[in-house]
């Protein structure tokens, strides 16, 4: 029970990564609020999912990581009815690819406004919370995607690598205050967001990576998970790839 008394604040979590997150983190007997854009029965199947894997408490949110204000309420109403705030994991993410030259406005807003301003939005209202603590544990979902050149990708590249940036820096200025920030890159992760990829691309993806297949969430999940306890107290300011050497 690592995380049992520690509420876990995890951004969509209804979902692929995300909700592998929360499951790692109930399984610990941490208390998770689940914050994501899905629909309401989504929402409330995920937080039975998290009481049955043994969270002790589990608070539901639905919001877009892309609204500012909307952040604050949620990480405010989280230490209202779960007691405290000690870990956040931001997961919630989207993809819209297309080549830079028919990108449209709207695909490179949205994907920088939910990756990249979404993940600053729920650190920036989390660290108010955990510097009054003087602790707390931030893990930021990256990707491979933001350290390599792919077609179609611009806007998630780039939203990923703010992602690292915004990592780098949080970690910089929290550190004194006995907060830990880091990345999670993974590489290809059997979950909605790549489902409606041709299967010949996860096939690639799979001869690309060294150990020959591509990760479950759960891959995933307990690196995160790791990076949130305590185990990994020294570790701060880094981008761990969580990809089976695919970029190697
Ligand atoms: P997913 O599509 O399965 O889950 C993403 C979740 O985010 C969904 O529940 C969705 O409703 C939620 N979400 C989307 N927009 C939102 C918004 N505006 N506000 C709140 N919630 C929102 O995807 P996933 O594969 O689990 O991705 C999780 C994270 O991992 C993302 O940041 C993604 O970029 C990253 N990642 C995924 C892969 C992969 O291959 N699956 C690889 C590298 C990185």
């Amino acid at each position: 029970m690592k995380f049992k008394g520690r509420v876990a604040l995890v951004t969509g979590a209804a979902s692929g990564i995300g909700r592998a997150c929360a499951v790692e983190l109930a399984r610990g007997g941490a208390s998770v609020a689940v914050v994501d854009i899905a629909r309401e029965d989504v929402l409330a199947e995920a937080s039975h999912t998290l009481k049955a894997a043994g969270a002790a408490r589990v608070a539901s949110f639905s919001a877009d990581v892309s609204d500012f204000e909307r952040a604050g309420q949620v990480v405010s109403e989280t230490v209202g009815q779960l007691g405290s705030l000690d870990i956040l994991v931001n997961a919630a993410g989207v993809t819209a690819d297309a080549p830079l030259w028919t990108m449209t406005e709207a695909q490179w807003d949205r994907v920088l406004g939910v990756n990249l301003k979404g993940t600053f939005n729920y650190v920036r209202a989390a660290a108010r919370v955990f510097r009054e603590r003087g602790a707390g544990k931030i893990v930021n979902l990256s990707s491979i995607e933001a350290q390599r050149g792919r077609f179609g990708l611009a806007n998630y590249a780039a939203s990923k690598a703010g992602v690292n940036a915004l990592t780098l820096s949080a970690a910089a200025e929290l550190g004194r205050d006995g907060i830990n920030v880091n990345s999670v890159a993974p590489g290809f992760t059997r979950t909605p967001m790549i489902a409606s990829l041709p299967e010949s691309v996860l096939e690639e993806a799979a001869r690309e990576s060294l150990l020959g297949r591509i990760a479950e969430p759960e891959d995933i999940a307990r690196v995160v998970a790791f990076l949130c306890s305590e185990d990994a107290r020294h570790i701060t300011g880094e981008v761990i790839r969580v990809d089976g050497g695919q970029l190697v």
